[in-house]
């Protein structure tokens, strides 16, 4: 299963740092009641896991590669703000949800950039960090061997795969919980 629609969660707003922190400190207490003691959850994350360590070295040769060459960078904050299926990502892997700033400008550059690229380990990053793939990055993957092109597509497909299972385990259990609350 590829590609599960995480826009069924509730929308973190990052507008508000009462609502967004709000619903955090909710999933968080959630979580710990109903998630952790499952144990088709813990299954379910640690092929996630898996799959992240398997795909960050390969990305990373090539992000060390392509990224301190570009002009238009594409990390800023609004891209490094999680959305909540990340913080279930974060939650499942044992990982602190990192203290977000809120109060900077969303179009700024990401709090989480340093000198030497992002900050934060590849698992405490929101997905799309992982997801999305410039063209300059795609082409420098494309003109590589092909044998890591292959693997690429196919650690790609199993980080995609891996975390649909992870959120579809997950929401079945917080539907569970809102059908009980109606
Ligand atoms: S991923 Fe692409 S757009 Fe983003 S910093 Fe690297 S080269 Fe630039
Ligand atoms: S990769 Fe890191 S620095 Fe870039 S947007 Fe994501 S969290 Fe921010």
């Amino acid at each position: 299963m590829i590609g599960f629609d995480t826009t069924v969660f509730p929308k973190l707003n990052f507008r508000s740092p009462d609502e967004f922190w709000g619903l955090i400190r909710d999933l968080k207490v959630f979580f710990d009641k109903s998630c952790k003691r499952l144990p088709d959850f813990a299954e379910k994350t640690s092929r996630f896991m898996a799959a992240f360590d398997k795909f960050d070295p390969f990305i990373q040769s090539y992000t060390a590669e392509v990224c301190p060459c570009c002009a238009t960078v594409c990390c800023a904050m609004r891209h490094g703000i999680p959305e909540f299926a990340d913080v279930v990502g974060f939650l499942a892997m044992g990982l602190d949800v990192p203290s977000y700033d809120l109060s900077l400008d969303i179009n700024g550059r990401c709090q989480f950039m340093g000198q030497t690229g992002c900050m934060l380990p590849r698992t405490q990053r929101p997905y799309r960090c992982t997801w999305y793939f410039c063209d300059p990055l795609l082409k420098q993957i494309e003109i590589g061997p092909t044998l890591h092109y292959r693997a690429f597509i196919k650690d790609v497909e199993e980080l995609a795969s891996a975390r649909s299972g992870l959120m579809a385990a997950f929401y079945e259990v917080w539907l569970q919980k809102n059908e009980d609350l109606s």
